[in-house]
């Protein structure tokens, strides 16, 4: 048996984040991690993501130059080429992480950990053991249960794909779904979007969902309203055949599934832990990333909040500091988490809805803006751009902060700063703007 003071489990964002400052703090730190260093994120995740996202953004300004008075026809996209070198530095990182590590002094173990008890983990027969143990391990695509699901990819298989196709339905309505559907329709994939819902983005503001999908719409997206696949088979032609409740049905050449993801935990051996997950595999934890078996904590996805990579990197952080940086109040407040959709055009968030606002506060004051962006004022493609400040209060205190169009997807940060610190409408409208730029309007709101 070999012993240290910290095990994580799992190699995530979470996980690597809060063993490399545990280590830091001068714990002997143990990292198991049962298939890539990096975890979703870098594998399967935001990484690999987003540079599908910049693919999809250059098509668009290659189709954008000639208004510009370039002729800068593209005269072929190959997927295979930037799926090779999109894989190439995703392996890059994989080594990254792996010597972040090992000059952090953590020790790394491949392989799929389980509770013995609840200081003790098995990992292929060898069992490692520690006063203190984070669960960090993410979570997968959850599917549908309908006959014919496995004809379907999921976001794993989207970036798996070495061929573009040609037709793709992709279902669902959150994150996941409309990035992907952005990024196919940029690259010439049309797309059919299957939402059972009446909206996109359903927790998000009424502003953002409105105007995204006018803006997927008018940049050829089709969106299907009211849809719920219920069989999926192959045709003789290869091509999908997707039959949805009402008797409506769909062909594709790919069926993309972005219906949520579910917990690891079914195969972590809880019980033996004295644990439990709920009905759907989330661990619960109190504000201080504790479960309810002492010693034991998670941390990420797998705890059900705000499934964002920087959360689960600051819950992990905060909670090295607790344990060996004797700092027993640090904790990660999950209040006013910014968040970025990576659209086509992109989303910025942080706060609440309007809607949400309204029913939290007796005195709501909503300032908004459409405009388009002054890059398309010579191109032919002119998305809008929207804006809202959510605010509360006689001092019209900021409580949302909402954008959708292009930039806003780095606009976002330093407005965070200025809603978490408290900014009134007043600080925004003392702030001298910079021009030309999107950003301007939000400090010039009236
Ligand atoms: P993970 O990163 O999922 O890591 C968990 C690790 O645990 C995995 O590597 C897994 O192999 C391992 N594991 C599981 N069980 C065991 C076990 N028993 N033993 C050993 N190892 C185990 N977030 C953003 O902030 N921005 C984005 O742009 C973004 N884009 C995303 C795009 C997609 C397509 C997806 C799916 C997610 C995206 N996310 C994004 C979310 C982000 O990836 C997750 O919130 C983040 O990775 C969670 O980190 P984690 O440490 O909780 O888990
Ligand atoms: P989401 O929870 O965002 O969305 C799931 C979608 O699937 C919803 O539209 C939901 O509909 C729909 N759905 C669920 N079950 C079914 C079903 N059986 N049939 C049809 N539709 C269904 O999950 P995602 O998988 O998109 O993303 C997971 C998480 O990963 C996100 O919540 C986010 O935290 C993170 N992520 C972050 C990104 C970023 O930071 N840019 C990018 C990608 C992921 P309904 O609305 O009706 O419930």
């Amino acid at each position: 048996m070999k012993q240290y003071d910290y095990i994580a489990i799992g190699g995530g964002s979470g996980g690597v984040a809060s063993a490399r400052r545990a280590a830091e703090y001068g714990a002997r730190v143990l990292l198991v991690e049962a298939a890539r260093l990096g975890g979703t994120c870098v594998n399967v995740g935001c990484v690999p993501k987003k540079v599908m996202w910049y693919a999809s953004n250059i098509a668009q300004t290659l189709r954008d130059a000639s208004g510009y008075g370039f002729d800068a026809p593209a005269r072929r996209f190959d997927w295979n080429t930037l799926k090779a070198r999109r894989d190439a530095y995703i392996a890059r990182l994989n080594g990254i992480y792996a010597n972040m590590l090992d000059t952090a002094g953590v020790d790394v173990v491949e392989g799929f950990a389980r509770f013995v008890d609840a200081h003790t983990i098995e990992v292929d027969g060898q069992r490692y053991s520690a006063p203190h143990i984070v669960i960090a391990t993410g979570g997968r695509p959850a599917v549908p249960d309908i006959a014919g699901a496995e004809l379907g990819i999921d976001s794993d298989g989207f970036f798996a794909l070495d061929r573009q196709p040609r037709r793709v339905a992709v279902v669902g309505a959150g994150y996941i779904a409309v990035e992907l559907a952005g990024v196919f329709n940029g690259l010439g994939t049309q797309v059919d979007m299957l939402v059972r819902g009446p909206h996109l983005l359903r927790p998000f503001d009424a502003m953002l969902r409105d105007e995204l999908a006018e803006q997927m719409q008018a940049s050829g997206v089709r969106l299907n309203f009211g849809v719920q696949p219920e069989a999926v088979s192959r045709q003789a032609d290869g091509s999908l055949r997707i039959a949805c409740g009402d008797g409506k049905v769909f062909e594709a050449d790919a069926l993309v599934w972005a219906t949520g993801r579910r917990p690891n935990t079914d195969r972590l051996n809880l019980a033996a832990a004295g644990l439990a997950a709920d009905d759907k595999g989330v661990i619960h934890t109190d504000a201080f990333q504790n479960t309810t078996a002492p010693g034991i904590y998670a941390i990420g996805d797998i705890t059900g909040q705000a499934e964002l990579t920087p959360v689960a990197i600051a819950a992990g952080r905060k909670l090295a500091a607790r344990l060996f940086l004797n700092q027993p109040d640090s904790r990660l407040d999950y209040d006013c988490i910014p968040t970025v959709i990576f659209s086509h055009p992109p989303i910025g968030t942080v706060g609440l809805t309007e809607d949400e606002a309204r029913k939290r506060f007796a005195e709501v004051k909503v300032y908004t803006t459409r405009f388009t962006a002054m890059y398309h004022a010579l191109t032919e493609h002119r998305p809008r751009t929207a804006m809202k400040l959510v605010c509360e209060g006689a001092d019209e205190r900021i409580v949302g902060l909402h954008a959708i169009g292009d930039g806003a997807d780095e606009m976002l940060q330093g407005f965070a700063v200025a809603v978490r610190m408290g900014a009134r409408k007043a600080d925004f409208d003392r702030t001298i703007a910079i021009h030309p730029t999107s950003a301007e309007e939000l400090v010039t709101l009236r």
